[in-house]
């Protein structure tokens, strides 16, 4: 079985219990305009440049199978005489300039590996998950894009007693969600905005088939934790704070609510956006002030949720 990822993160603790190990999968439904991670919205692997490393030596530019490389006559005020240009739709991530760029200016994101070599990975830091009551979550992406390879890593996981976290935006079917509830220990379960509209003005989707599934998954999981990534200006308006409020409660199973925990927009992943040549439309937006965040942790809490920051 073989899958792919873009990254693995060692010794996590923001994406579940303990100490963890968050692996990537590549692919995602959702093009959401605060997207920390660009580079796992396709499924296909990318070239990552990295202009300031770049000297402009030339070396790619003859080396490129598809000519997706220029060198164009720099601006007046930049130091280098020349400057190198990829074009993105003649690019297939061959990897060809990766291997002879002389300054590391290039990457390419995303590789093929199998389930065995991964559980292998994982099982390097068996000793920290047991010390700390942690374990594996599997990110992305959309790691349920990715169905069969996702169910065989946690069934592996299941079997050596690792805890597993699944982090999703729940935007598949309701088979392919169903399938992992005996697998997966956590459902980290992302919750943007409540308005269909506006779901889609920020993702690209509406969001009937997220909140159908919730809805579903509260009534089969035991575990799910609501995530909430707090916009400025975006989604921290009063009524979606208020409808959000209204409408986890009403999934309460035998007595307990889902926990909803708030995640401060950041904007670490804005240089990602110029190194696979994409824009990043929210460049203006703040980032939340701790009151801010606090305040709407609050608000959250009044409506009768269980809460938390980061997490
Ligand atoms: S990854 Fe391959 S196709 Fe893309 S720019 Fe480099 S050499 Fe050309
Ligand atoms: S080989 Fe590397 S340093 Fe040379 S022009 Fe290409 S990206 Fe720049």
């Amino acid at each position: 079985m073989t899958g792919t990822i873009f990254d693995i993160k060692k010794y996590s603790v923001h994406d579940g219990p303990g100490i963890r190990t968050t692996v990537f999968l590549k692919g995602c439904p959702l093009k959401c305009v605060w997207c920390h991670n660009p580079e796992g919205q396709r499924m296909s692997a990318e070239m990552m440049f990295f202009s300031d490393r770049c000297t402009a030596c030339g070396t790619c530019v003859s080396i490129c199978p598809n000519q997706a490389i220029v060198l164009e006559a720099g601006s007046s005020d930049m130091d280098r005489v020349h400057e190198i240009h990829t074009l993105r739709e003649k690019c297939t991530a061959c990897g060809a300039c990766v291997e002879e760029c002389p300054s590391g200016a290039r990457e390419t994101v995303g590789r093929v590996v199998t389930s065995d070599e991964l559980i292998q990975e994982i099982m390097k830091d068996v000793v920290f998950y047991d010390s700390s009551g942690g374990g594996v979550t599997f990110s992305g992406g959309e790691p349920l894009l990715q169905p069969d390879f996702l169910l065989a890593l946690l069934r592996e996981c299941k079997e050596r007693e690792i805890h597993t976290a699944v982090d999703t935006c729940g935007f598949v079917n309701w088979e392919t969600l169903s399938a992992i509830v005996p697998y997966a220990d956590l459902i980290l379960y992302d919750l943007k905005c409540m308005d269909a509209g506006m779901h889609f003005e920020l993702t690209g989707r509406r969001n009937e088939v997220i909140l159908r599934n919730l809805i579903c998954l509260s009534k089969t999981h035991n575990n799910v934790t609501v995530r909430f990534p707090l916009i400025p200006g975006i989604n921290d308006n009063e009524e979606n704070i208020v409808s959000t409020g209204e409408f986890l409660p009403s999934l309460r199973r035998e007595g307990k609510s889902l926990r909803i925990d708030v995640l401060p927009y950041h904007k670490t992943g804005i240089g990602k956006y110029e190194r696979l040549g994409r824009v990043y439309s929210i460049r203006d937006i703040p980032r939340p002030t701790d009151e801010m965040v606090h305040a709407v942790q609050e608000r959250l809490r009044k409506l009768g949720l269980k809460t938390g920051i980061g997490g």
